[in-house]
């Protein structure tokens, strides 16, 4: 048995059953046997690759946005680029290279990364250093200042829980002992009042999701962009207001049973879109784009001229790879639909290019 596995054992014996979300944030984040504490799950060699680290058009894009967005507010000086769960570094030093070229905003940056795991500290610290990057345990440690951060599947990862429709109310899914293994239980009904009401007229047997961190984290980054502006980028992978099971691991770029080694594989969730939006809306001053298609956003920033442009110093296998990179982020069949973007920045400023806005 590994060591998070007795860990587990141990509290299951404790508290019977525990939550999808509390079984996520100890197999992702247990201080020392946790997921993510310890390794580089990212790459050919790891577990899942995310769309920075398929081509550095993704960084470069997000960064003319960044920068659009910052000079349309008035070139704020000084102010807080950040970014949770940077992985590798490699998104912030794709954004960081083109947008530094901007007058000004290498000067007026400071660089904060809101990461858990010391292992990937490490690497964001080595990568990153000409900018001298300060770390935070949370994004309500960032110093009071404009804000412009970006997310890229970060909000996959940050614990779900789970529930049931059934006749009585809703039950919880749990985690439970079974044998020397785990298994998935229900908690006895929980009142239907638990939920929201847009849930109350999904399907008996139906399943339906809710992030708490997800929207707590997110009225946190909109208040602050109402009081001194910014912007925030979040992209991920999800839909909006869909009912359904949405809880998988993956390990060596496979998809695993999330109970089978815990600790070993990684874990997420479809992001709720929708709920994200509805949260940053409900801060006054704050206005939120639609989730726009990943794919949409690369093409409206321009990343098919920047494609031709970096396919011109290229040939052979270097240029086919380069070619279906491209393909990767932005084709519908791939990465292009299932990943949107949600914008959020004040009320009273432009929206930053390529989002899908409502029309006023
Ligand atoms: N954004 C990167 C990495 C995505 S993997 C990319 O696109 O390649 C998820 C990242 O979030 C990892 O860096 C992980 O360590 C971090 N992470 C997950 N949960 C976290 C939490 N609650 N607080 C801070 N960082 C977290």
């Amino acid at each position: 048995m590994t060591k998070l596995a007795a860990i587990l054992k141990a509290r299951l014996a404790r508290e019977g059953a525990i939550s999808v979300a509390d079984y996520m944030a100890l197999c992702l984040l247990h201080p020392e046997h946790g997921y993510y504490t310890n390794r580089d799950p990212l790459g050919v060699a790891g577990d899942f690759t995310t769309a920075p680290e398929i081509s550095q058009m993704f960084g470069e894009m997000l960064g003319l946005m960044l920068v659009q967005a910052w000079q349309d507010q008035g070139s704020p000086s000084p102010f807080v680029l950040a970014e949770p769960g940077p992985g590798r570094g490699t998104l912030m030093a794709d954004i960081l290279r083109v947008a530094t070229r901007a007058p000004g905003f290498g000067e007026a940056l400071r660089l904060w990364l809101v990461e858990a795991s010391p292992h990937l500290r490490q690497r964001q610290q080595a990568l990153l250093a000409a900018h001298d990057p300060q770390f935070a345990d949370s994004l309500s440690d960032l110093p009071d200042l404009p804000l412009f951060l970006i997310a890229n599947e970060f909000f996959d990862a940050l614990p779900v829980r789970q529930f049931l429709r059934a006749e009585g109310g809703w039950r919880e899914r749990m985690v439970v002992a079974e044998g020397e293994g785990l298994a998935f239980g229900y908690s006895a009904p929980l009142p239907f009042e638990t939920l929201e009401d847009r849930w109350q007229s999904v399907e008996p047997g139906a399943m339906v999701e809710a992030t708490p961190a997800a929207g707590a984290m997110l009225e946190g980054i909109a208040t602050r962009i109402a009081e001194r502006g910014g912007v925030a980028l979040i992209v991920d992978y999800g839909d909006s207001d869909a009912p359904g099971d949405t809880f998988q691991a993956l390990k060596g770029h496979r998809k695993v049973d999330p109970l089978a080694d815990p600790g070993a594989a990684d874990l997420t969730a479809h992001v709720n879109f929708a709920a994200l939006m509805r949260a940053a809306r409900a801060v006054p001053g704050i206005a939120a784009s639609r989730p726009t298609p990943q794919g949409v956003l690369l093409e409206r920033l321009g990343i098919t001229g920047r494609a031709h442009q970096l396919a011109a110093g290229l040939q052979g296998p270097a240029l086919e790879a380069h070619i279906s990179a491209h393909r990767r982020l932005t084709h519908p069949d791939e990465m292009g639909s299932l990943f949107k973007a949600l914008a959020i920045y004040p009320a009273d400023a432009p929206p930053p290019p390529g989002l899908d806005v409502d029309d006023a």
